[in-house]
């Protein structure tokens, strides 16, 4: 699995990356005791159940399971490769890999469709550059004003309009059709043999990932037709609607800069707005931001602005967007534009001034919410007041340090002019989690465990989380003395590493990798137990040591059985020695367990 890489490299690159540092690059993590806790990045969910731990340098989700080290955590939220995980961890601490390893021949199933959308976006682009069919395509962009530096950046391009032009491309390339249509860019046919093209006479939109690597395309129609204005890839493995935003990989160093990153909805907003000299814009792609889109956004700003059409669907979208970036930590404001004009018109018809200053009076998320709870009719009546009251309470609550919530309670109070309390209540009423103390959701099991796999279980986890302890068990424990499949791997694991020298699960976790057994190992180093160490490791080695002893003696027994039927006298003399040592071996132990 390691490749060229040696073991002794790889465990340097492990231990040369802070696995709370890497993680809250991508996931907001909280201290809570030893540990760090956050919302998981690999499951929708609305208590945090991931937990970080600096000490063994383990991350594992107590709602979905998923868990391992720095490498597993990259394979799983960048989509990348055992190797492109060292690969990435190695530059990231500055650390040189050999010449050889670095380089192609990446191991990655996911490498494939990364090329083949490489080459996708090639190809459209130098259609659009330079197809005699692109003529349309370079004719609408430059009606639309959008400048060459644009169609750059973006890498635009344009799909010719026959069925396999991309297809007989890649074919030159060795990429087959089935690939192309993992990918997403070609569709199977539904009553012949073979494949075609998914996107055909578009203009093309290539999507991203947040390090510049292309994962999907948005197609548009060139002139108004019966077709559907715009076609985007399905999901592929690569690609999962609302966790990317658009132009993020662009707009990334312009939005550390400015600490803030705006965002609107569409391709062509996004292009208007960067064409204005306004970098720092994403767009969500969908009518409203997403959760994770959010978190994703919550890595490079503390503080977006939301811009929208102030049609009603636009005010609607506004306003859940606002909810999920409060809930990911980041400051959220609205730019309203005026009924029916939307970001690119704006900028075209009033300019980038016009929104940049736009954007330093963006109004506050509290302010935009009074503004509208206050249009509403029903506002004057008590029954409207309680309402808006609720509603306000509901969006402050998704804030999670309590300094600022408390601010924006009085704040609210004072601007609708009711008491602080009533804010405050509403406040703690809505409030979907649990203040002060997080507790990590424990799911009820489907079957209960038997006695033996948990004292199984809680055997291996001591030893994981002190490993000094290994030593006690060796020479009296062997892993056929697990009962369960993983447990015994697990032990066998344990014990191997151990002759090499001081076992670190983090490290066990990349060599158990190809056993399956990562999220074991996390999930274990994070099982607390209170009371002597010692005395809970002698305690189980007993019982499984007692556990062999019973299965011996029961084999032992029907072989005894036998012997007496055959009268092999020998053999029985032989069998009842060895069962009378069995037993005072059982006693031996159970009067030491005292
Ligand atoms: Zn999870």
């Amino acid at each position: 699995m390691s490749g060229r890489i040696s073991e002794d490299l790889i465990e340097e690159i492990r231990t040369s990356n802070d696995i709370v540092g890497l993680v809250s690059e991508y996931v907001p993590l909280k201290k809570q005791g030893k540990n760090y806790v956050g919302l998981c990045p690999f499951h929708q969910e609305k208590k945090p159940s991931f937990s970080v731990s600096p000490q063994r340098q383990i991350f594992h989700c107590f709602g979905c399971g998923m868990g391992g080290n720095v490498f597993k955590f990259l394979m799983e939220y960048q989509k990348m490769g055992f190797l492109d995980a060292v690969r990435y961890l190695a530059e990231r601490a500055n650390i040189s890999l050999p010449a050889r390893s670095v380089g192609y021949g990446s191991s990655s199933e996911y490498e494939p469709l990364y090329k083949a959308n490489h080459l996708a976006a090639a190809h459209y682009h130098q259609q659009l550059l330079e197809g005699i069919e692109g003529e349309g395509a370079r004719r609408y962009l430059k009606e639309r004003g959008f400048s060459g530096e644009v169609v750059k950046a973006f890498r635009l391009g344009y799909a010719p309009p026959g069925w396999d032009s991309l297809i007989k491309r890649a074919g030159r390339h060795s990429i087959s059709p089935e690939v192309l249509f993992k990918a997403g860019l070609a569709i199977k046919r539904e009553f012949d043999e073979g494949y075609y093209d998914r996107f055909r006479n578009r203009l093309i939109f290539p999507i991203t990932n947040a390090s510049g690597k292309y994962i999907a395309f948005g197609g548009r129609v060139l002139e108004e037709s019966d077709e559907v204005k715009y076609i985007n890839s399905p999901e592929t493995p690569l690609y999962q609607k609302g966790r990317t935003l658009y132009g993020l990989f662009q707009a990334k160093e312009a939005i550390r800069k400015a600490g803030a990153a705006v965002i609107v909805e569409g391709y062509t907003d996004l292009l208007s707005l960067f064409q204005a000299g306004i970098k720092n814009v994403v767009a969500s792609l969908g009518t409203s931001l997403t959760e994770h889109q959010a978190r994703l956004l919550s890595r490079y700003a503390r503080e977006a602005i939301i811009v929208y059409d102030a049609d009603p669907a636009g005010i609607a979208a506004a306003q859940r967007g606002l909810d999920v970036l409060l809930a990911a930590d980041v400051s959220a404001k609205v730019l309203s534009l005026p009924a029916g004009m939307d970001p690119d018109q704006a900028v075209r018809e009033k300019g980038g001034e016009y929104l940049a200053k736009g954007f330093q009076n963006a109004e506050s998320f509290l302010d935009f919410k009074l503004r509208h709870v206050r249009q509403k009719p029903t506002f004057a009546s008590v029954a409207g007041k309680a309402e808006a009251i609720e509603e306000l309470g509901r969006t402050i609550g998704l804030i999670d340090d309590p300094i600022k919530r408390g601010l924006f309670v009085k704040e609210a109070a004072e601007k609708m002019g009711v008491d602080e309390r009533l804010v405050a209540l509403a406040v703690e009423k809505a409030s979907p989690r649990k203040r002060g103390r997080l507790k990590v959701e424990t799911r009820v099991a489907e079957v209960i465990p038997q006695e033996t796999q948990l004292v199984e279980r809680k055997l291996l986890a001591l030893l994981l989380q002190h490993p000094s302890m290994i030593s006690q068990v060796r020479g009296r424990l062997a892993a056929e003395d697990f009962s369960k499949e993983d447990h015994r791997k697990l032990a066998e694991g344990i014990l191997a590493a151990d002759e090499k020298g001081p076992v670190k699960p983090a490290a066990l976790i990349s060599s158990l990798a190809a056993l399956g057994l990562e999220s074991l190992v996390s999930e274990l180093c994070f099982l607390e137990e209170s009371g002597q160490v010692e005395k809970l490791v002698a305690d189980r080695v007993r019982y499984l040591e007692t556990k062999r002893l019973l299965r011996e003696e029961r084999e032992l027994s029907s072989q005894l059985q036998d012997a007496e039927k055959k009268g092999d006298e020998q053999l029985v003399n032989r069998l009842t020695q060895r069962l009378y040592q069995i037993a005072q071996k059982r006693f031996e132990i159970t009067s030491a367990s005292g």
